[in-house]
């Protein structure tokens, strides 16, 4: 952020406001942590801040200080667009553009309040008043931690605000391993876990609380998985009938994608989820090294993300779903 951004955020905050904290649809680890710490850091500062979410966050992130505030739009419209209408700055976080929070998005495109964007995605849309944006970030988080910093309030993260903080950059880092984990973030952990944020709590809380029901998805995951090793590629399925014979709750399939990549010589990974309620099948992909996943998504399956990790949905069944994606890596000689 330059200056000028700086001080225009210190200025909407000079006074106590109404403010709505967005993430995006199918709020993940950093989506909540960024959205949480926010919400904690303007409490602390007297403001009146709500986080109000697209849709359900998963329940592995149910123990996050400060969830149980947390508006569900898809649950409860009315109020939500009320809280909305109400606020007099919308903080956007951990997403690039409007459409990424599905029905909400013609809600938040009619308001009048100014908004404050702050991400590590691709492609900033240009809706916000001062957008600070920065694909050189492992995570969203990590850029909340110097927003707090820009602002001269350092002082105020506390354990609450850290454990947010700390939970979106080790989800967002795939625990620290994925290449934009720097020197610098491993020195701002260092300094979360001083003031008393517990890191080895947390990824158990995080990583350690699977049903039986999530196990066994994880299990028809790897039987279903394709190999294609002319194409250094691994991808997967799941169809809506498996995820219900396993009593399939959110966040179940989080994280299953990259269980690819782990293959000896695969640098390209995807899972296809069909989803029978929103009539898609939703999209993830990863990649290893050069592949820019993010591109890919964005050519060919309306979506996007971040080099080496993106997604997108497909309206087309499984079955073409599949045909379609063996036939761009055939094309495209990946
Ligand atoms: P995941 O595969 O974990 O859902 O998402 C990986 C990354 O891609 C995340 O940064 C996420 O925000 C982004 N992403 C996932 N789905 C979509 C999508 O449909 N559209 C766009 N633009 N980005 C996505
Ligand atoms: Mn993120």
């Amino acid at each position: 952020m330059n200056i000028q951004d700086i001080q225009a955020i210190q200025l909407l905050l000079a006074t106590p406001k109404k403010i709505a904290i967005i993430p995006h649809r199918g709020p993940d680890g950093d989506a909540m942590g960024s959205t949480l710490g926010l919400y904690h850091f303007l409490l602390k500062n007297n403001h009146y801040p709500v986080v109000v979410s697209p849709n359900e966050f998963p329940d592995f992130l149910a123990w996050m200080p400060g969830s149980e505030t947390v508006k569900i739009f898809e649950k409860d419209k009315q109020n939500c667009t009320k809280i909305l209408e109400d606020a007099e700055i919308i903080f956007t976080l951990d997403f690039n553009a409007l459409h990424r929070t599905g029905e909400m998005e013609h809600v938040l495109a009619q308001l009048k309040a100014p908004f404050v964007m702050i991400d590590h995605h691709q492609k900033p849309d240009n809706y916000a008043v001062v957008t600070y944006s920065d694909t050189s970030f492992g995570s969203t988080c990590e850029m909340l931690y110097n927003f707090i910093l820009f602002l001269g309030k350092k002082e105020d993260i506390d354990k609450t605000i850290g454990t947010c903080i700390y939970t979106g950059i080790l989800t967002d880092s795939g625990s620290f391993r994925f290449p934009k984990t720097t020197g610098t973030t491993h020195r701002i952990v260092a300094e979360l876990i001083d003031l008393g944020v517990e890191n080895t709590e947390i990824p158990s809380l995080l990583f350690d609380n699977s049903s039986y029901g999530r196990l066994q998805i994880l299990g028809r995951a790897l039987q279903n998985m394709i190999i294609l090793p002319e194409h250094k590629t691994a991808y997967t399925t799941l169809t809506q009938e498996e995820l219900n014979s396993f009593d399939y709750v959110k966040g179940d399939t989080e994280g299953i994608v990259n269980y690819g990549l782990s293959i000896k010589g695969i640098l390209f990974t995807a899972i296809f989820i069909e989803n029978k309620e929103e009539k898609i099948i939703k999209i993830s992909f990863r990649s290893q090294g050069d592949f820019d996943v993010n591109q890919f998504a964005r050519d060919y399956f309306n979506g996007g993300g971040h080099r080496n990790a993106a997604g997108g949905k497909s309206a087309d069944s499984m079955e073409e779903t599949k045909k379609k994606f063996e036939d761009l890596i055939t094309k495209l000689s990946i």
